[in-house]
């Protein structure tokens, strides 16, 4: 299978090349060349597979010619090594737990897929890769967890001093082995700055091998498409059509949503749920895409002023902007609706986190104006990691899941970095 760039169909490049890569050298954003569609036969008969069972076959119509069985098994049990599950809220109303992994987010789907996949493109580990992230809290925890030991790939992950919180700082600090924090006198697009002009540096592209492992690269978002399958599979849908909601900031879990439509998946409807960052669910009412600056809201990590993955939506529609329009429904919604959407829900014995909340919303208004459906939303974190916004809330006290409390009792690793570039270069340079 080839890759080709959103901003040119002609470029096309290999799954290798796609993944090291990340972004198209004319930023645009990879694409399959074409999606296979699974038979309604095997749709159905997912009901009685496995989570590991299903991922098997998923991946397999993408991705078999360029891996071996073997390759597929190990990259999805890798990724699947925890669960998803649907837990009934309401009535025709479900949530899709995604926060099972080691840090409690569902980026860890995509981080353990894309560090598991590099690696085995690298084969001959002739060249370690060295993964460049600049953080604000999330990404840099999925992506740690994710690589953490896998052969052959560096980890440098960048965050501002003082402006993460300690949970997060933790969740990537604390890790050794192939994963190593560089604290920065600065703020976030400091350290995105530092990163982007690493990989724009000839001298040291020559030396070292430097990839982003973001959330654009193909590898990230791909195997998201998995718990769409999974979740629909163990639906009770009593004969409704099927809506899903997704609080959305770069728009990559939605997408891999319609990439699991594409692929045959029966879902009539999705919904594009967001906070105050509200350009998608504008442009789905009729208005221009229009980028704007970051608002910043309780549900931080959809704070996206600017979402990376609007071209890929377009492209699976292939740009229809009407049926884009008519498959898509948007809504957003302000912090005080977040909030209290956690406090009903809670009445109705659900903890939400405030990126669920979004979701649940969106939902709600949906099926109230669409009557007939099923509906789930994605839960993308676990409260407890928003634990501030959801303990103020409810007025209560959450109990942190194990895993979550056990990196609160790591120590702390890092090395000092000053927002300047020749600096950071040698930092790398010693390392190659
Ligand atoms: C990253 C993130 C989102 C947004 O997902 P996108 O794929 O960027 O739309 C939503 N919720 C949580 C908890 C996240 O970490």
């Amino acid at each position: 299978m080839k890759y080709y760039s959103t901003n040119n169909p002609s470029h096309q490049v290999s799954l290798s090349e796609a993944v090291i890569k990340g972004l198209a050298p004319d930023n645009g954003l990879y694409m399959p060349e074409r999606i296979p569609v699974l038979s309604p036969e095997l749709i159905n008969r997912m009901s009685e597979m496995s989570f590991r069972e299903i991922g098997y076959e998923v991946i397999s119509a993408l991705f078999s010619e360029d891996l071996s069985d073997h390759q597929i098994q190990e990259l999805v049990d890798h990724t699947l090594a925890f669960d998803a599950s649907i837990v009934k809220v309401e009535e025709y109303v479900y949530s899709l737990e995604l926060f099972h992994g080691p840090t409690l987010a569902f980026k860890d789907f995509g981080a353990r897929f894309c560090s598991k996949l590099m690696s085995m493109l690298d084969e001959e580990k002739a060249q370690k890769i060295y993964v460049l992230v600049a953080t604000s809290g999330d990404t840099g925890s999925a992506v740690a967890n994710g690589f953490l030991g896998v052969d052959g790939v560096e980890v440098i992950i960048l965050f501002p001093r003082g402006k993460v919180s300690p949970l997060q700082e933790k969740q990537f600090t604390t890790l050794g082995k192939n994963i190593t924090a560089l604290e920065v006198e600065g703020v976030f697009d400091d350290c995105q700055t530092l990163v982007k002009q690493a990989f724009l540096d000839e001298e040291l592209n020559q030396k070292l091998l430097l990839t982003s492992a973001n959330s654009i690269n193909i590898a990230r978002w791909i195997p998201q498409c998995l718990y769409y399958f999974y979740a629909y599979s163990r639906l009770p849908k009593n004969g409704k059509k099927v809506v899903f909601s997704v609080p959305s900031g770069n728009f990559g879990n939605i997408g891999a949503g319609i990439l699991a439509a594409r692929m045959g998946l029966p879902i009539d409807h999705f919904v594009a749920a967001t906070n105050l960052n509200k350009v998608v669910p504008e442009y789905l009412k009729g208005a221009e895409f229009l980028a704007q600056p970051s608002i910043q809201t309780l549900s931080n990590s959809m704070d996206v002023g600017n979402p990376s993955n609007f071209p890929r939506l377009k492209a699976l529609f292939g740009d229809d902007e009407s049926f884009f329009r008519e498959k898509v429904k948007g809504y957003f919604y302000t912090d005080e609706e977040t909030v209290r959407a956690i406090q009903q829900v809670k009445e109705q014995g659900y903890i939400l986190d405030p990126h669920g909340a979004v979701g649940y919303l969106g939902l709600k208004d949906f099926m109230a104006e669409n009557p007939g459906y099923v509906g789930v939303f994605l839960e993308t974190a676990h409260p407890g990691k928003f634990k501030d916004v959801v303990e103020e809330a409810l007025g209560e006290t959450l109990v942190l899941p194990d895993r979550l409390a056990a990196f609160l009792k790591g120590e702390k690793k890092v090395i000092p970095m000053e927002k300047d570039f020749e600096r950071f270069k040698a930092f790398l340079k010693n390392l190659g």
